[in-house]
């Protein structure tokens, strides 16, 4: 007698949906995670100073689908933020000064830029080429015909994105997925927060109680730090866990390429580094702890939850975790530098982001092919998807997947 209907291996988003969606239809379902804890990516936790930190980089909630947005809504309150972001740039002519302005560039990042009359003017020159409110990559304003135009897209270009991404990727943004840059499009309006979609905020506790709430259900066994390469097996078309033919619905959240024992060669990933510092108020006669830096003016390191350092510094953002989850813990707050580079596969390293190309397709096709063999395998999540996708998006297949299991 097999003691569960289903196996889900991953607790992220991706895994803890499918898997609260079967329990609470009353299926028995085993979880399977290789980390000690829940959430993939997403994961938040207090550090030593106290601040709630997102281990794995910031996670900004935002959609537009409603069903995405109730669904959560059942595991947790939220609090109401908008996710803003500025470009820190040295300023043209006094490259010792730095200024910010928001990004995705807007027409406020215009008239920061290049003064409020220039940058006006060259704003309503925009908007007679594209329209008031209009998004435009910045691939497309770059082919403008008009010089005026085409050179304000260098300028953007040259301050914004060649050496971001350059960071990001190690390519050029010509060389990468036009998908990519165009998440942070030229905006032709005063709106200057990250994302316009209809329902944005954090989950007023954090991350990670929401997806234990999502997981907490009698129906449902969560086996941490228990990677599945111990427990399951591939047999000719069918999968053994723990040497046993395991014939319900298994769904496989991780990373496609290692489930098949790399046999057609790695899936190319970016990995990141975090650098964690936490920075502290000094207080009369009590020094600043060793190891932590000494905040000057104020509680907060910087102007805003993120600034991305779009040109010389070697980390490609900063991210100041209070800002972003409202955490009210006065005279101390933790940042974080983002460091990107190829990923290896060396132990402990976590690839990050898919690099969709042709070629990188075309492999992940080999290993698609390899699942479509296991009649009860399904590959869900942006690992073994081998695609970029936000949480609400990964949410939403999730839910769609569940249904198709459950029939209804
Ligand atoms: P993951 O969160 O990666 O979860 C997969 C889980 O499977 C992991 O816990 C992993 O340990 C586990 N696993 C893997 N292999 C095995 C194995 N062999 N055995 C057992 N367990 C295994 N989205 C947003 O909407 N807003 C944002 O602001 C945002 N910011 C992001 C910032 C960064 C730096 C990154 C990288 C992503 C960001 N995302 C954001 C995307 C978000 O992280 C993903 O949408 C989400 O993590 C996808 O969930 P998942 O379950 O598919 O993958
Ligand atoms: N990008 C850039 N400069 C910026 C912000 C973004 O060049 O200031 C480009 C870069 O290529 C990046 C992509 O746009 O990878 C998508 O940005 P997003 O903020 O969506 O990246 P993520 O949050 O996924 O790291």
């Amino acid at each position: 007698m097999q003691r569960y209907d289903c196996l889900v291996i991953g607790a992220g988003f991706a895994g803890a949906v499918v898997a609260g969606e079967l329990a609470r239809a009353g299926k028995k379902v085993l979880v399977l995670e290789k980390r000690p804890h829940v959430g993939g990516n997403a994961y938040d936790c207090l550090d030593d100073a106290g601040v709630l930190i997102h281990k794995y980089g910031p996670h900004i909630f935002h959609t537009n689908n409603a069903r995405v947005f109730e669904y959560l809504s059942q595991y947790t309150d939220w609090l109401d933020y908008q996710h803003r972001v500025v470009a820190n740039v040295p300023k043209d002519g006094a490259p010792r000064e730095r200024q910010e302005y928001p990004v995705p560039f807007n027409l406020t990042s215009l008239e920061t830029a290049f003064g409020p009359e220039e940058g006006k003017r060259l704003g309503d020159k925009l908007i007679a080429a594209y329209g008031a409110e209009k998004k435009v990559t910045i691939l497309e304003l770059r082919q403008s015909k008009d010089p005026e135009i085409a050179a304000l897209a260098d300028y953007v270009y040259d301050h914004v994105f060649v050496k971001y991404t350059m960071k990001q990727w190690g390519q050029t943004p010509e060389e990468i997925d036009p998908n990519t840059t165009a998440r942070v499009p030229v905006f032709l309006s005063r709106d200057d927060r990250y994302f316009q979609d209809k329902y944005q905020g954090m989950p007023i506790d954090g991350y990670t109680p929401l997806v234990q709430k999502i997981l907490r259900h009698p129906n449902i066994t969560l086996k941490l730090s228990a990677d599945a390469k111990r427990h399951l097996t591939l047999g000719e078309g069918e999968l053994l866990l723990d040497g046993e033919v395991f014939e319900g619905p298994v769904v496989y959240t991780g990373a496609v390429d290692e489930f098949f024992g790399l046999k057609h060669g790695r899936l190319p990933y970016r990995t990141l580094d975090f650098q964690f510092e936490t920075w502290q108020e000094e207080t009369f006669g009590k020094p600043v702890p060793k190891g932590r830096h000494a905040l000057t003016a104020g509680e907060f390191y910087q102007t805003h939850a993120t600034v991305n350092y779009t040109m010389d510094e070697p980390y490609t953002r900063i991210t100041e975790f209070k800002r972003l989850t409202g955490q009210d813990l006065p005279g101390v707050t933790t940042i974080m530098k983002e460091h990107s580079r190829a990923y290896t596969g060396a132990p402990g390293e976590i690839p990050y982001y898919a690099i969709i190309n042709e070629e990188n397709n075309a492999l992940y096709a080999k290993y698609k092919a390899e699942a479509d063999g296991y009649k009860n395998l399904r590959l869900l999540g942006r690992l073994a998807e081998y695609k970029y996708y936000n949480m609400d998006a990964i949410i939403a297949r999730a839910l769609a997947l569940a249904d198709e299991l459950l029939e209804r």
